[in-house]
Parts: C-alpha cells; sequence; structure tokens
C-alpha cells in the first residue's frame, strides 16, 4: 500500500510514491458507481463495505466535499484527502431567470477552474413543468393532481431538463444546439451531476417531493450511451428517482434504441422519439440523421422496447410553419401513429426561435389546428408550453455555453 501518514507525508513529500490516481486531479467520486466507490476504499487499505457509506454520502445525503462525510471517523477523512480524494460534483456557475419561474444554469465541472473550456453544460428547472413529460405520461396523472394543493401540484410538475453533450452532433437544422457541433461527451458524474445540483438548489427531498427528468437539453444521449446509462443507474439506485419519472429522447440513433430496449425496467426510463416531420422527405430535409435511419426503421427499433403498464411512448413533434404545420401533415401523422401498431402519445411543439435559423414560428391557428386534427383522430396529444424563452432555456435553444 502506497499510504503515508499526511504529517509524515507533508515533511517529506518528495519522498513520498504517490499514485497519479492519489493527485487531486485524479477521476473525482462524485459519478462513481458503487462497487467502484469500494474498490477506491479498498485500494485506500478501507474495507469494501464502505463504498455503501460513501455512495450514501455522495448521492443521498449529497455531501459536496470528503470533510462533510459524517459516517467516517475524522481520521479517514483527513487520511483520504491527504491522498487527493474529492467528491468533484459539478456545481452552479451561473443561474438565468425566466419571467415564468424556469431557471436556466451553466453547470461548471472541475475543468472550468483548470482553464478547460468548454466545460460549462446547461441545466433548465420548470418548476410547473411544460405539460410534455409528466408522471407516467398518460396525462391521466395530472387529473388525480388536481385534487392536491396548489404547491403539491406544482411541485410534482417539477421538472428537469438534463443535458447529455456539449453540443451536438446530429445537425438536425431547426436546433440550435446543432450549431455547435459535437464539442465532447459529459460523464456520467457530470450528467448525473446536474441533477443532483439542481435537487439542492431547489431544496428537493427525495422521498417528499417528486421531480421528472427528461433528457431532453444539449447532446444526443443514445451517441453517448454508456455515459447516459450509467448516470441513470446512479440517479435511481443511488440518488433514489424514479425512471418512471425520466423520459429519454433521441433524434432516432437505431442501435442506441435497440440497447436502451435491452435494459431491465427497473432502471429504464421512458422513451422520446424527436420525429418532427410527417414522412421521410420532409424528415430527412430537417433532420440528415433519416438519411441513416429512416422513420419505419426507427419504428421497428422501438417496437422492440417492452413497456410497462400504461406506458407510451411520446413522439415529439416541432411545428415549423410551411414545413411541418399543415393539415395534411397533421392527417399522415395520426396515419403514421395508426400504422406504428405503437401506443403513443404525440408532443407538439411550436418551434423555438433562434438567431440564423431560417424557420418561422407557427401561427396559433395552425398549432390549435394540428392539436384538434390529431385528437380528432384519436392520437393523444398534448402541446407542449415553452417555457423560458427570455433566457433561451427552451427546447432546442440550448447553445449559449461556449459564448459564456
Ligand atoms: N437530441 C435529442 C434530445 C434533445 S432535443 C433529440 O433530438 O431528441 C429535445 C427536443 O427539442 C427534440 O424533440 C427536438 O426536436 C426539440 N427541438 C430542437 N430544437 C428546437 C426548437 N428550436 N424549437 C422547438 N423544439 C426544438
Ligand atoms: Fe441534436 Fe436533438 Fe438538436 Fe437534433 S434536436 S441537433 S439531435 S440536440
Amino acid at each position: 500500500m502506497l499510504y503515508s501518514e499526511p504529517s509524515v507525508a507533508s515533511k517529506f513529500t518528495q519522498l513520498v510514491p504517490v499514485r497519479i490516481t492519489d493527485l487531486p486531479s485524479a477521476q473525482p467520486l462524485f459519478g462513481l458507481s458503487r462497487p467502484e466507490l469500494a474498490a477506491r476504499l479498498v485500494e485506500a487499505g478501507e474495507p469494501a463495505w464502505r463504498g455503501q457509506q460513501l455512495a450514501h454520502a455522495l448521492y443521498r445525503q449529497r455531501n459536496q466535499s470528503v470533510v462533510e462525510i459524517s459516517t467516517f471517523s475524522k481520521e479517514l477523512r483527513e487520511r483520504l484527502i491527504a491522498r487527493g480524494w474529492e467528491v468533484g460534483r459539478p456545481r452552479i456557475a451561473q443561474v438565468f431567470q425566466s419571467v415564468d419561474g424556469t431557471e436556466r444554469y451553466l453547470v461548471a465541472g472541475r475543468g472550468v477552474d483548470a482553464g478547460v473550456s468548454p466545460d460549462t453544460v446547461e441545466t433548465v428547472w420548470m418548476p410547473e413543468g411544460d405539460d410534455g413529460e409528466s408522471g407516467d405520461g398518460s396525462g391521466y396523472e395530472n387529473a388525480a393532481e388536481s385534487e392536491i394543493s396548489e404547491a403539491g401540484k406544482r411541485r410534482s410538475r417539477a421538472t428537469i431538463c438534463v443535458s447529455s453533450q456539449v453540443g451536438c452532433a446530429v445537425n438536425c437544422q431547426f436546433c440550435l444546439t446543432a450549431k455547435l457541433g459535437l464539442q465532447r461527451n459529459l460523464s456520467a458524474g457530470e450528467i448525473a451531476g446536474q441533477v443532483v445540483a439542481v435537487l439542492d438548489r431547489q431544496k428537493v427531498e427525495i422521498g417528499r417531493d417528486r421531480v421528472n427528468l427528461v433528457f431532453m437539453g444539449m447532446g444526443e444521449p443514445f451517441l453517448n450511451y454508456d455515459n447516459f446509462m450509467a448516470a441513470v443507474r446512479l440517479l435511481v439506485e443511488e440518488v433514489g428517482l424514479s425512471p418512471q419519472r425520466m423520459t429519454v429522447s433521441t433524434s432516432g440513433i437505431v442501435p442506441g434504441i435497440l440497447r436502451f430496449a435491452a435494459e431491465p425496467a427497473e432502471v429504464r426510463p421512458k422513451l422520446a422519439i424527436s420525429l418532427n416531420a410527417p414522412n421521410d422527405t420532409v424528415r430527412s430535409e430537417i433532420m440528415p440523421i433519416n438519411r441513416k435511419w429512416s422513420i419505419e426503421a426507427v419504428v421497428a427499433a422501438v417496437r422492440t422496447v417492452k413497456l410497462r403498464p400504461r406506458e407510451r411512448i411520446t413522439f415529439e413533434y416541432v411545428l415549423l410553419a410551411g414545413v411541418t404545420d399543415k393539415p395534411e401533415h397533421a392527417r399522415e401523422v395520426a396515419r403514421l401513429v395508426r400504422r406504428s401498431g405503437l401506443p403513443v402519445k404525440v408532443n407538439l411543439i411550436a418551434w423555438n426561435p433562434g438567431p440564423g435559423i431560417p424557420y418561422a414560428l407557427p401561427e396559433a391557428s395552425a398549432v390549435d389546428g394540428f392539436r384538434r386534427s390529431l385528437a380528432g383522430e384519436g392520437v393523444p396529444v398534448y402541446l407542449r408550453r415553452p417555457r423560458g424563452r427570455d433566457i433561451f432555456a427552451a427546447c432546442g435553444q440550448l447553445k449559449m455555453t461556449v459564448e459564456g
């Protein structure tokens, strides 16, 4: 074991063999799974069962530094700190507040302090959700919740929108994030860390308050699959959030959908597909990824997901004036939904504008007509309310990160 007492180490720093992984620049603890934490502890000469205490401290008690870990003796905490151990949880570096109560955060990792750029990601808190995803997504839950107090109701609809990458490689023509290109993947700790940082800021108590998570921030989660799912497992197994209150949205990455279908129900979030167009011709135009995986290929992959009772697949549909919002498009979408044979609900999103994006806002009458048309055809349909447009927090508006 390459350990020396801190007092000795400080006198003979140059003589003490230090492992690279023990330096402060080593991987932070936050983001490690319970077995990984146990392995780190064993390396430090501690019993493996302390991994459970450490996981509890990091993810349940949301301790932000090793000093705070009350289940460890003072001596042990000091020893670990001397080895360079640190929690290294992402922190909220900047807050933008919308008139509608939405907050957009720039969440910074340790790289910011070290001058690594880009190292901030965007996370959004919507205190009342956006009517897109709530609870089991059936929409019926809202009705039951109208019985409870305003405050309670608001709490149960609160939604955190989480990023999975800095930028995005998918290049959807209507999305501001696409303009960044892919800067980098986020680690599991950086993905789960956004959630935990917001839970802390909003004083959310697991068990008392209910929050929904939507993986619909910056990036394509299924192009960062391993880190995304590792984050989900931490959020479910350690933080204590329910996967049935989480929704992951994909632009239709078929290999990712197939892997997702194989995840056990205990850790599998609900699935949303960014359909956004009534047919392959329009979709290929606005989402070039459709040339690789067509609507039919995506639907076939989605069919392999074993849904829970009452669970529905969400089709997100961005309304672009003149491009995707015509009455015949609505009829085509209804046919597509029927043909898919899937239990689907459609989330309509009026396009949120962004600088340099050559589309136009749909007319209110077109949005309403589209919704009525789908509802008339028996398709469950919801209109997602734009949240935080004034602070660039709405869908597809996340990109200010790099500019700072
Ligand atoms: N990359 C994933 C998840 C993030 S995007 C995906 O594409 O599914 C989340 C949702 O925002 C997607 O459904 C996307 O179609 C939508 N979106 C992107 N840009 C938008 C914009 N400018 N206005 C409205 N919705 C937008
Ligand atoms: Fe990426 Fe989603 Fe934006 Fe498409 S809509 S560019 S997949 S973030």
